[in-house]
């Protein structure tokens, strides 16, 4: 400290013994003293945000009657998304699971079989359930799908009178049938693997998929409806 700043310490010091330090004033900290304007608009000041908002378009949303569409990217409620032949997307590899930071996902993986293949590859998730009570809609879960199984729609209406309401199953996040896709259980596109699905290499159920299922389920609608493609020719690869 130099001897200037420290002679000033010391003479502040000084002054806080003897008591002569600047006492707190609230009058100088106040507003300044107002005009003859100002005095006569005084008592009605308060009402200034108030009035001018009333001159102000109505912002007020009429909903449940009138539903304001949300933002593209909202995140709502999640979907199970499906590849253009009807099989799901969701191999149950449980990552979304991990990736909750609420524990708001339980998935458990069942084996596909020949007789029963719901998804390409050797897993489908068998279980999949979201808790809607714990879900804080961040997205992470999407973010590590790997498989692009799981999106989120804007569908934001999410409540009920029950808990156990709130626990969503697969069948209440699968994505609808598409017009022209064909209801798993069925055999991939023959010829391809899972790389190819995707790859988005499968654009629709083949004859051979449609056939299989009207053998096993002849009473299932997609039959009738299902667009057939042709099968990827292998040198396309
Ligand atoms: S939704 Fe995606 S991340 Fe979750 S289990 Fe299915 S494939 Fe894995």
């Amino acid at each position: 400290m130099s001897e200037d700043s420290q002679s000033a310490e010391l003479g502040r010091r000084d002054k806080r013994r003897r008591g002569e330090v600047a006492k707190y004033d609230p009058q100088a900290l106040g507003p300044a003293e107002k005009g003859p304007l100002g005095q006569l608009f005084a008592p009605v000041a308060g009402f200034g945000v108030t009035i001018s908002s009333m001159f102000r378009p109505v912002v007020t949303e009429q909903y449940p009657f009138e539903k304001v569409p949300t933002q593209p990217r909202y995140h709502g409620r999640h979907q199970l998304n499906r590849y253009a032949d009807g099989l799901e997307k969701c191999i149950g590899c449980e990552l979304c699971a991990w990736a909750c930071p609420a524990d708001a996902i339980y998935v458990e993986a069942g084996d596909n079989t020949a007789d029963a293949q719901y998804s390409p590859g050797e897993r489908y998730g068998r279980v999949y359930q979201i808790n809607y009570l714990r879900c804080i809609f961040c997205g992470l879960c999407i973010e590590a799908c790997p498989t692009r199984a799981l999106t989120m729609t804007n569908e934001y209406e999410l409540t009920g009178p029950t808990r156990e309401g709130l626990i969503f199953e697969k069948q209440d996040l699968l994505a609808p049938m598409l017009e022209g896709m064909l209801a798993a259980p069925h055999p991939m596109v023959e010829g391809t693997d899972d790389d190819d699905y995707y790859r988005g290499e499968v654009t629709g159920p083949t004859a051979a998929q449609v056939e299989w299922v009207r053998e096993r389920r002849p009473h299932d609608p997609t039959v009738a409806t299902a667009r057939v493609v042709e099968p990827a020719q292998e040198g396309a690869k």
